[in-house]
């Protein structure tokens, strides 16, 4: 498949992974793949370690937000951007992404639903707290406490323990109830979230695509077709 005859539909979602970042400097980070990280991220990024050891997620996300601000979209990131501002007006399209890294919203992406938060962002850890999350890129080497409440204050993207905000969770659903085209980008499609989205979006009948650098293994019979290789070539192409 080289091409996708886009104005065969009219609720568009897709879903993008790590994948999508690599070309951009960014590792893959949350669970697998994280092996080159020097923190556990199970560990360091769980969110039990604001009642014993606040600070190790920081040690742990710090270092990331400084990798993050520094990086740039890459054209994966730009052609999913062109592909929003040129939808037909009978069309709708949400980006779903489980990436921290903000590089949707710099390449220009406007409807997008953030599954694990993002990182340019920090909050209060007391969820009774009416700080509101705030742009911050600063990296802390000192336990940052909220004005407010006086409460330990955490980048603002979903440790291990928690989860999914309720806001994205409902918008990713409700998208997915309606769409007739699901393209998954950058992910693995044998697990969470792609392989529930999938099913979601194969009981809505959409049509379904995996786009990933490596093949299913096992395959994921609610994909109906598969593209390999990178997403920085792939997608300018297919999204044209
Ligand atoms: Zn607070």
């Amino acid at each position: 498949m080289n091409k996708i005859d886009f104005s065969l539909y009219q609720q568009i979602v897709v879903l993008t992974g790590a994948g999508i970042s690599v070309a951009s400097g960014l590792k893959t980070y949350r669970g697998a793949g994280s092996d080159s990280s020097e923190y556990d991220f199970a560990d360091y990024g769980h969110i039990d370690r604001l009642k014993d050891d606040p600070m190790k997620v920081w040690k742990l996300y710090g270092k990331l937000r400084k990798d993050i601000i520094q990086a740039q979209p890459n054209s994966a990131h730009y052609s999913l951007a062109e592909f929003e501002r040129r939808l037909l007006p009978n069309q709708n399209f949400t980006l779903i992404t489980q990436n921290v890294d903000g590089l949707h919203q710099k390449a220009g992406s406007k409807n997008i639903v953030e599954l694990h938060g993002n990182m340019h962002k920090t909050r209060c850890s007391n969820l009774e707290c009416k700080l509101v999350p705030f742009k911050d890129e600063k990296v802390y080497t000192e336990l940052p406490i909220c004005d407010l409440c006086k409460s330990p204050l955490l980048p603002d993207v979903v440790l291990f323990g928690e989860k999914i905000p309720a806001f994205a969770d409902w918008s990713s659903k409700r998208a997915l109830r309606e769409c007739d085209l699901f393209i998954a980008v950058g992910t693995s499609g044998t697990v969470s979230p792609a392989a529930n989205f999938v099913r979601s979006a194969e009981y809505a009948d959409a049509k379904t695509i995996l786009v990933n650098l490596e093949p299913m293994e096992p395959k994921n019979p609610a994909f109906q077709d598969e593209i390999n290789g990178k997403a920085e070539e792939l997608l300018p192409r297919l999204m044209a």
